[in-house]
């Protein structure tokens, strides 16, 4: 079952995280919409979630301007959020879904692979993000592809190096070329000033908590869902 995470800000408000594994079931945004929503309300509750229309770049849209219909998801690989009790979801099978959690105020989501991190989606999140006045102060990194299950072509590898560092060149279990995407990750957020990054998911392709496109061609997807909650002594009952 989802393994749900909860982060307390200086403010005393509470960030909820909860990253749903394959016992949870298929949670891809197109999806028969009943059997979604029943899914999604076992995860964090009955609000309903905005969601994107994920194209591996790095645009950024706004739960508060983007209608909770799947319909009408924007083309984006990003979410931020300021309301309160506002589900912000991204999706993935090998790609990396990832919450920022931010000392106050809005909070982000991201769906990120080597094309996303390359087009610089973790900048334009934090930047948005401080544009609203809030700072990052750590990332959550569900699911992703591990080097040793990732094999990668010689010159997307050197590519991606050439603009986040050579940690990012490994090896796969059979001893080619690999891209480390947690490696790529890390360097993205240090490029912007955040070095706590925690990284709760297992290897996609080779561990059992999430789904794969690229070692077994599933179609269903994983999802990391984030929403703020306001501090104890503010909930009503
Ligand atoms: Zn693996």
């Amino acid at each position: 079952m989802s393994a749900q995470h909860h982060f307390i800000r200086a403010d005393g408000s509470i960030v909820d995280v909860a990253i749903t594994d394959r016992a949870d079931g298929d949670f891809h945004i197109d999806a028969p919409p009943e059997a979604l929503a029943d899914r999604r309300r076992a995860v964090l509750g009955p609000n309903p979630w905005t969601v994107v229309r994920q194209v591996h770049g790095a645009a950024v849209a706004s739960a508060d301007r983007v209608s909770c219909d799947p319909a009408e998801a924007p083309e984006a690989d990003a979410l931020v959020a300021s309301g309160v009790g506002v589900p912000i979801a991204v999706q993935g099978a090998d790609c990396a879904p990832i919450a920022f959690i931010t000392n106050h105020g809005p909070i982000a989501v991201a769906h990120a692979g080597w094309r996303g991190l390359a087009a610089g989606v973790v900048s334009a999140v934090t930047d948005d993000l401080h544009a609203r006045g809030a700072t990052v102060e750590r990332a959550v990194v569900g699911p992703v592809i591990g080097p040793e299950c990732y094999e990668f072509g010689r010159e997307d590898l050197d590519h991606v190096a050439s603009l986040l560092g050579d940690d990012v060149r490994s090896i796969t279990a059979t001893g080619d070329p690999a891209l480390d995407m947690r490696a790529a990750i890390t360097s993205s957020f240090a490029a912007v000033g955040v070095d706590d990054v925690q990284f709760l998911g297992a290897c996609t392709a080779c561990g059992d908590s999430g789904f794969s496109h690229r070692a077994r061609q599933e179609p269903q997807r994983h999802a990391l869902v984030a929403q703020i909650r306001p501090a104890p002594n503010e909930v009503s009952l």
